[in-house]
């Protein structure tokens, strides 16, 4: 971040007109649709994932949200963003996924920050065992790193995933040394990295970025073991934005037909082209061994993200189902009152795993407190499924008419215009104009651009579904169970 950007932030909490400035005066090298971007705030596919990290600053201003929205620094005792803060208690965990309902319910839409506070919180348990362990000391590092984040109010990019090329090679065995983020050079001042990092939500909204081993590694992959935090506009990194169905629409400069004029979110393949980074931003370098734990951890923390930010934007996408039912005259048929039952029951679901895995969370060594592994996987296994069964009957509810329906500029077009209002009417009472506005709604959420956050990323995000069925897997004590069931059914082990 530049020097300037520093002094003008006074407050440990930044503004979300602040936070925009911050953003302007950062040099990102950005690709999108085959050409360099030379001001990503502006852009206006990119805006509006600007706008929902945004309102992470904003809603920490507002006094109505300030308990869920901010903290108390355990380093310094200020007031700081609740996306900076190290959960201090399971009640921080609990108040983090009701904050990012809460989120989710405000934009609709992926707002970014969430990454950043996982990894910072995976990362700080981690060295601290790292370093009781090797004697190593990455976790001043990480303090000293964390105090800054906390008093600039940085929004941070956790980076995991990797390439991963042929995924039945490990990294050092890969026929590109390139597809697992690697040191190519150690030296006296620092390391050099080389690789990349996909799927990279909110990099072009972020200050830094925090990247982390993407799989437990052993010992002929030491190279490949390595975090490091960096600035995001680093000499050495450089963006390729992500492509989101209906993108386009947002080029059109209309209110309608992008579904969600104001926010959204975005990824980014996000490459390191031989990049520097000093050993005080160095924060694992070889110690394969601690790789696993920083994954599950990370893993562990976003999964328990799910169970609150999808939850939030299902809570929009529920809404918007009963609406279209009330615009078309649906609303009392016994069927689309029972969809709308199962939707919340589904929704609830994921909620309750969400705040049961925080309510069950533990402390760690360092002081930090981690989620129930057990519970976030499987949070995070239902959101691989829910959210599924929830566009589907959103979509049922709906109705054809969804993806049916003439564009924006008919219905602005004189010679179509009455005509279009004319036959898609639904209730007299309802303008034909506010029906199509909902049925874009439900669109966006469950075919077009946020439905990147929404579906394929509840598959995949945080972990693919397999990922956590090895975890539950791992966390079922499958052999204290049996012991249950024998001593039940009164069966002893005689030889
Ligand atoms: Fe946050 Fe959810 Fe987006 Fe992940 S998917 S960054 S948890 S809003
Ligand atoms: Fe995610």
């Amino acid at each position: 971040m530049p020097v300037e950007t520093e002094a003008a932030v006074a407050s440990v909490l930044m503004t979300g007109e602040q936070y925009e400035e911050s953003l302007r005066k950062m040099k990102f090298k950005v690709y999108l649709q085959g050409e360099r971007v030379e001001n990503p705030v502006d852009h206006p596919i990119i805006r509006p994932s600007m706008n929902s990290v945004k309102m992470t600053y904003d809603l920490a201003q507002d006094p109505q949200h300030q308990d869920l929205m901010t903290a108390k620094s355990h380093l310094t005792g200020k007031t700081v963003n609740r996306f900076c803060h190290l959960h201090q208690s399971t009640d921080d965990l609990i108040k983090k996924v009701k904050m990012q309902r809460l989120l989710g319910q405000k934009t609709a839409a992926c707002f970014q920050r969430c990454v950043g506070m996982d990894a910072i919180n995976a990362v700080d348990s981690t060295t601290f065992e790292m370093d009781q362990k090797l004697g190593t000391d990455y976790h001043a590092r990480f303090e000293k790193f964390l105090l800054k984040m906390q008093e600039l109010d940085w929004t941070v990019d956790g980076a995991m995933t990797d390439p991963k090329g042929d995924r039945g090679l490990s990294p050092s065995k890969q026929s590109d040394p390139d597809m697992y983020v690697h040191v190519v050079e150690r030296r006296p001042d620092g390391i050099v990295v080389r690789g990349a990092k996909a799927h990279q939500t909110g990099a072009i909204n972020s200050h830094w970025i925090l990247v982390m081993p993407t799989i437990s590694m052993t010992a002929e992959d030491a190279d490949y073991a390595v975090a490091f935090v960096a600035p995001a506009d680093a000499e050495g990194i450089f963006y390729i934005y992500g492509r989101q169905s209906c993108d386009t629409r947002k080029l059109e400069g209309g209110t309608i037909d992008v579904g969600n004029k104001q926010f959204g979110g975005h990824e980014a393949l996000m490459v390191f082209d031989n990049l520097f980074i000093p050993w005080e931003n160095v924060l694992m370098c070889g110690e394969y061994e601690f790789s696993g734990t920083l994954v599950e951890r990370f893993a562990g923390y976003h999964r328990q993200s799910y169970g609150g930010c999808k939850v939030g934007v299902g809570d929009v996408l529920i809404g918007a189902a009963a609406l279209a039912a009330d615009y078309n005259g649906a609303a009392k048929a016994s069927h689309v009152k029972d969809k709308l039952i199962e939707m919340t029951h589904l929704n609830e679901t994921l909620y309750a795993c969400g705040i049961g895995c925080s309510a069950e969370g533990c402390k760690t060594a360092s002081g930090t407190y981690l989620v129930n592994m057990l519970l976030a996987n499987v949070c995070k296994q239902n959101v691989t499924r829910f959210p599924y069964e929830i566009a589907r009957l959103a979509e049922d509810i709906a109705g054809g008419l969804m993806v049916t329906m003439p564009s924006e500029q008919d219905l602005c077009n004189p010679e179509t215009s009455d005509v279009i209002k004319k036959y898609f009417q639904g209730v007299a009472s309802v303008p034909t104009e506010t029906r199509m506005r909902i049925l874009r709604l439900i669109e966006n959420l469950t075919l077009g651009t946020a439905a990147v956050g929404y579906r394929t990323e509840s598959m995949h995000g945080a972990g693919s579904p397999q990922a956590q069925r090895i975890m539950i897997s791992r966390q079922s004590n499958l052999q204290q169970k049996k012991e249950l069931a024998k001593n039940i059914a009164g069966i002893t082990d005689k030889k």
